[in-house]
């Protein structure tokens, strides 16, 4: 494979390279890229023209950029014109456009399974698109279900904003401003190594997105989205919003993998308007973005797609890299690979990736294609210069404080996890704690409230040990716990092979509070037999045999929690009352106050 490339200055001058080129593709196929950074619809025609004259046979496509990359700088250059040429004459390149209309992704997937039923030998796809006029998610999910896993793909999205709409082309097709533009590549050597590269590392905690609508997060764990940005970086919302928060993009999971998203504005009520939908629900953390940190990820890539020597490099360039380094700076990240083999390529709005199986929109990224024909020993790479190692003692001052921030931030999560566990325990009984029970029986009685017919039945059995204080003052204290210990053991082992939402709770003292979620009063009162049972059966080293009492209430359609646990303490009374160890049922209806 060879490359050619060049920027439009004039069609005269434009003609002439193409006739060079012409002159120097020796019968392979060739494959055009044409990328246009604002460039005037005339000259893009123009070069469309010549290369039909020129080069008949030779195949292009196009899309317009954020900025085309050229002799491997992010160039002001508004025409960039990138001509691949195979040297193997069964080797292909086939764009094929793929319009999408309102939407319906039905005639794209279609489409893709009858041109891999009917190309021989594909073995990666290109795939530009517009990505904000397509229901991008489906395109991605499409493409993994009709291309065989072990056909790379990878691309972009084509860049537009308010003024300019984003554009698609390819010979023989006009503009087109919603669609996939997918080039079917193959030949029996050719060759492909891709990979791609993001740099941002999270940062802090992990945090949920409690509402969202679209492209705009409005709340992060219940608080306007924009806070985080404030309350933690400092970062003003004003017109340099775009410019900071991409310093500090989110990392979002998404089906087990994780995506970065950065803002792109904030409205005043804090909601933040991202580059891509973002499903409310999600879990997210800040990332940061650290200049050595992220030319070492990509110092990596430089290496691995470098042992790979590839002989042309394709190149999808996020804008919002881009931007994040300063416009043409962003060079420093593309010249790399240009040392290895010409690149070709453009600043997107999105870049695509099959990565590990799993096609996604990626936001952030650089996605890296590295392309040969024949084996790597035909080619020698130029040696690569020896870049620091990511070791720890080359660390930089930002990582070892981000280090810092993670390790720090990692145990205080640990420790909050051990405090919440403790809030809501009994730390004799290992049970839940009174108000842990009390809010799991108003949660339920709440939970039922509104569904039809009061939802499933629910009922409390209340346990009280008889003559426990006689225990204690025969025995001593430490024997009552142990008595306390091994009867919750037991009413926890009962109540868990229930379902998981049963529940069971120390009241207080030796009282337990039982919560049994579909279980009507027989049920539950059937149940606290079997235990009354269980414990009659126990022994105890000091003490013997022990007994309790227990009162049983199922919530009636629109009881309160309050008067339902009244109810079923009064039934614990009735049990005591008629001679303990024993199990009474209450009455249905509340008694009058
Ligand atoms: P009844 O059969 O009527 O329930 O009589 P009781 O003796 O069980 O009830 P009472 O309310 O008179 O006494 C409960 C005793 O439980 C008094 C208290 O010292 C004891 N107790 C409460 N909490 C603990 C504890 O954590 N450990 C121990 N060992 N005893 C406790
Ligand atoms: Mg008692
Ligand atoms: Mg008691």
């Amino acid at each position: 494979m060879k490359q050619f490339q060049t920027a439009y200055s004039g069609e005269k001058s434009f003609r002439e390279t193409v006739s060079e080129w012409k002159a120097r593709q020796q019968g392979g196929a060739a494959w055009i890229h044409i990328f246009s950074d604002g460039a005037e619809r005339k000259d893009i025609e123009a070069v469309c023209a010549a290369i039909d004259e020129l080069m008949p046979d030779a195949e292009y496509v196009g899309a317009s950029a954020s900025g085309c990359i050229y002799g491997g700088c992010v160039s002001t250059e508004k025409l960039v014109v990138s001509c691949t040429i195979f040297e193997k004459p069964d080797s292909f390149a086939i764009p094929v456009f793929f319009p999408i209309e309102d939407g319906d992704i039905q005639p794209f997937q279609d489409g893709l399974r009858a041109w891999m039923a009917r190309l021989q030998g594909v073995k990666a796809i290109e795939a530009i698109t517009t990505i904000d006029t397509v229901p991008i998610r489906d395109v991605c999910k499409a493409i993994q279900q009709e291309i065989p896993e072990e056909v790379p793909v990878w691309g972009g999205g084509a860049f537009g904003d308010n003024i300019f709409r984003a554009f698609l082309f390819k010979k023989g097709q006009p503009f087109h401003s919603a669609g996939v533009l997918m080039t079917f590549i193959g030949g029996s050597d050719f060759h492909i190594q891709y990979a791609y590269v993001s740099g941002w590392k999270p940062l802090g905690y992990p945090m949920k997105i409690t509402r969202a609508d679209g492209y705009v997060v409005h709340e992060l764990d219940g608080h306007p989205a924009y806070q985080i940005y404030e309350h933690y970086l400092r970062i003003p919302n004003d017109d340099h919003i775009f410019y900071n928060a991409l310093e500090f993009p989110f990392a979002v999971e998404q089906d087990g993998r994780t995506l970065l998203r950065h803002a792109l504005s904030c409205d005043e009520n804090g909601a933040l308007t991202m580059s891509t939908r973002i499903p409310e629900g999600s879990i997210l953390h800040l990332t940061y973005g650290d200049p050595e940190t992220i030319m070492q990820d990509v110092m990596k890539c430089v290496r691995e797609i470098g042992d790979f020597a590839p002989e042309v490099i394709s190149v999808f360039d996020c804008f919002g890299r881009k931007t994040y380094w300063g416009g043409t700076e962003a060079t420093r990240e593309i010249v790399p690979f240009h040392r290895i083999a010409p690149t070709y390529g453009f600043c997107t709005a999105g870049e695509l990736i099959r990565w590990e199986g799993c096609m996604d929109h990626h936001n952030l990224t650089l996605v890296i294609a590295g392309m040969r024909e024949g084996t790597s020993e035909t080619r020698k790479t130029e040696a690569l210069p020896k870049e620091t190692e990511n070791n720890e003692s080359t660390m930089s001052m930002v990582n070892r404080l981000v280090n810092f921030i993670n390790t720090a931030t990692a145990e205080v999560m640990e420790a909050n996890a051990t405090l919440s566990v403790m809030a809501i325990t009994d730390q004799l009984t290992r049970l839940y704690n009174r108000g842990e029970i009390q809010r799991r029986i108003t949660d339920r009685i709440e939970e039922n409230k509104d569904k039809p017919d009061g939802g499933n039945a629910t009922s409390l059995v209340m346990m009280d040990l008889d003559d426990f204080k006689h225990i204690n003052d025969t025995y001593g204290h430490q024997e009552g716990d142990q008595v306390l210990m091994r009867i919750s053991d037991l009413i926890h082992q009962a109540v868990r092979k229930l379902n998981s939402d049963a529940s069971c709770g120390r009241w207080g003292g030796e009282e337990f509070m039982l919560m049994l979620p579909g279980m009507t009063r027989e049920a539950a009162a059937a149940f606290a037999e079997k235990i009354r049972l269980e414990i009659e059966k126990m022994w105890f080293d000091k003490c013997g045999k022990v007994s309790a009492s227990f009162g049983v209430a199922q919530a009636m359609p629109e009881e309160k929690p309050d008067p339902l646990v009244v109810r079923t303490d009064t039934a614990l009374y009735q049990a005591k009352a008629e001679g303990k160890n024993t199990v009474r049922q209450a009455e249905e209806t509340p008694e009058q106050p």
